[in-house]
Parts: C-alpha cells; sequence; structure tokens
C-alpha cells in the first residue's frame, strides 16, 4: 500500500511526512489487489441503519450515519487511516478540525494510543473542544485567523504525521465503506443525496460504489453562504464565504474542488445549494420525527425536497445519509 501522486504518478509511503507530492499534486491510494489495511483498533463500528421516510411527499431511505462511535461518519475515515498508521508505526498526529473530523481522528488515536494534537483557531468556541479534550488530545490553539492555523499545522506536519481527513488518501479509503453498506442495505440506488464541504463523504461514495462497479447519481448540496464546488461546476464566478448555520460543509477552498466535480459529472449529478433558514426548518422538521441530527445533516433533507418532484421521484431508490448527530451542540 502506497500513496500515488494523481499528477505525476510518484509513490511515497503511507508512513512518511509527506501529506502530498513534491510537485504539488494530491494523493490517492495505490493498493495491490485484495490487499487491506490490517485492523487492530475498534470503537465499536456499526452497520448504520437505514429508515424509510418521507420528505415533501418524495419517499427515501435516511441513512443514519451518526450511530458512528464518536457520533459521525467521519469515523469511517478515522478508523481506517488510524489503524492504517498504527500498523506503520506512527506514535503522534496532528489534524486541524474542531469539528467531526477532528473528534474521530482524537477518539480512534484515544484508541489506538497515538498521541493525537489538533490544531484550532483560538476564536474556536469552547463546546467544540469538549470533545476533543475527552479523548485527550492536545489542542493547540492558534492566534489569529483560519489562515493562521492553517500555516500553523503545514508547520507542524513538517516534524509530525499529518492525518488530515483532506490529504490523506487513507481516509477517504473509510469513507468509501459507507458504498458497501447502502448496497449491502438497499443496492445500488438511483440517486444518493450528499452534502459537500470538503468532499470527505461524497468521495468515499464515489470510490467506493465505483469498486462495486456502477455510480448511483450523486446530488451533492452546498450552503449558499459557501458555494466554491456548486459555483465551479455551474461555471459562476467565485463568490466569498459568509458564516452559516452549516457550519460542516463550510469549506471556502476545498483541496480537492477538481475530484469532487469529476465525480459528480461521471455520476450524472447535480449540486445544489440550500438556505439556512431552510436548513434550520429541516432540522425542525427531522425533530419532530424523533431525529436528532446536526445541523448540516438537514441539509440534505432540504436538497431532497427542492430537488424532486413527488410524482417524478415514485419508485426511485433515493438514500440520503445523516451524516452527524445533534448531541454535540
Ligand atoms: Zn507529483
Amino acid at each position: 500500500m502506497e500513496f500515488l501522486c494523481a499528477k505525476c504518478q510518484k509513490t511515497y509511503p503511507i508512513g512518511g511526512l509527506q501529506y502530498k507530492c513534491e510537485c504539488g499534486g494530491l494523493f490517492s491510494l495505490k493498493k495491490a489487489p485484495g490487499e487491506r489495511v490490517p485492523i487492530t483498533v475498534s470503537l465499536g463500528e456499526v452497520v448504520t441503519p437505514i429508515i424509510k421516510r418521507c420528505f415533501g411527499g418524495v419517499e427515501v431511505n435516511l441513512k443514519l450515519d451518526y450511530f458512528m462511535p464518536t457520533g459521525s461518519f467521519k469515523d469511517r475515515g478515522a478508523f481506517i487511516l488510524i489503524n492504517a498508521i498504527k500498523a506503520a508505526g506512527i506514535t503522534e498526529v496532528v489534524e486541524d478540525s474542531s469539528g467531526n473530523a477532528g473528534a474521530s481522528i482524537a477518539g480512534y488515536c484515544a484508541a489506538a494510543g497515538i498521541k493525537c494534537n489538533i490544531y484550532i483557531p483560538e476564536s474556536t468556541s469552547p463546546g467544540k473542544i469538549k470533545q476533543l479534550s475527552a479523548y485527550q488530545a492536545n489542542v493547540v490553539k492558534v492566534p489569529g485567523s483560519r489562515d493562521d492555523t492553517a500555516r500553523a499545522i503545514l508547520a507542524a506536519a513538517e516534524t509530525t504525521y499529518y492525518a488530515s481527513h483532506v490529504y490523506n488518501p487513507l481516509f477517504f479509503e473509510g469513507t468509501k465503506s459507507i458504498a458497501y453498506e447502502i448496497y449491502e442495505q438497499v443496492g445500488i440506488p438511483d440517486y444518493v443525496v450528499a452534502p459537500v464541504g470538503n468532499g470527505t463523504m461524497l468521495l468515499g461514495l464515489y470510490l467506493g460504489f465505483k469498486e462495486l462497479g456502477r455510480l448511483p447519481r450523486l446530488l451533492a448540496v452546498q450552503s449558499v453562504s459557501c458555494a466554491p464546488v456548486y459555483r465551479k461546476f455551474h461555471g459562476l464566478a467565485p463568490a466569498p464565504a459568509s458564516s452559516t448555520v452549516a457550519e460542516g460543509i463550510a469549506v471556502p477552498t476545498p483541496m480537492r474542488i477538481d475530484e469532487i466535480i469529476a465525480a459528480i459529472r461521471e455520476a450524472d449529478g447535480d449540486i445544489i445549494t440550500v438556505t439556512d433558514d431552510e436548513v434550520v426548518a429541516a432540522h425542525e422538521q427531522l425533530g419532530a420525527m424523533g431525529i436528532y441530527a446536526e445541523a448540516t445533516a438537514s441539509a440534505v433533507v432540504v436538497g431532497v425536497q427542492r430537488y424532486f418532484k413527488p410524482e417524478e421521484a415514485h419508485g426511485l431508490n433515493i438514500v440520503v445519509p445523516l451524516t452527524g448527530t445533534g448531541l454535540k451542540k
């Protein structure tokens, strides 16, 4: 198993300090046929349940991916990434997320006995640090802007393994397990509706279904306040991002934007945007059904009601993953 530069085809070891190629290209994972990550670390991963529910007259298969150990689908990525680097002898990592990805990396590092340093902007609210602290992560608060944090993490990554949920292809090797589960549960769907920030779920879906031999149509959902993928996909000029309640998908500069767009095009998919008011309403709609998801997760419920007309959606197999629990707030 090696990292492969998508641009120049140079390979690198998975346990090394290089998180991208010296040519600037991003890594994908190169595996021998049948090669698997050896699993020694578990937090009790489950096959997440699917329940049928109706939104605006459209029946969908809701996949409750917040049933994962730390409360979000990001555990799929951390599970494989941390198992792989533990096998490679890594004893300490750095990562830069105060959200679900950071919690997943911190949780699995705790389980694996790997020292975990999470870099976050100093302005991050204390509530977001609670779960990281519970997992005994060393939280490094960086003064200044998000860009200052980005600079600090890249400096730290020069000497410590970067367990990045964006750069490290082992993370995407993990998130693709959602495709295999969906296939076992309901076959290859007609559509999967996925929120998109850095594309960790969407690229996982793409890679997994690609291996399975057939892609569902991928409908990506972004917040209107932060929609770089939507804008590039539809040929619109970039626009400045503003804050949104769907903070899990508020990524102004997704590193893998071209991969995300290529995946959606190959899957004959589409991208739409949703407003904060719609997300808040969908969050309440889910709550009224007994489903307590994070606000970001509710964006896909808006997407369903906006994109599909009940008369046209009749009989379609539509899978809608809910990415994270509402209990973290
Ligand atoms: Zn390269």
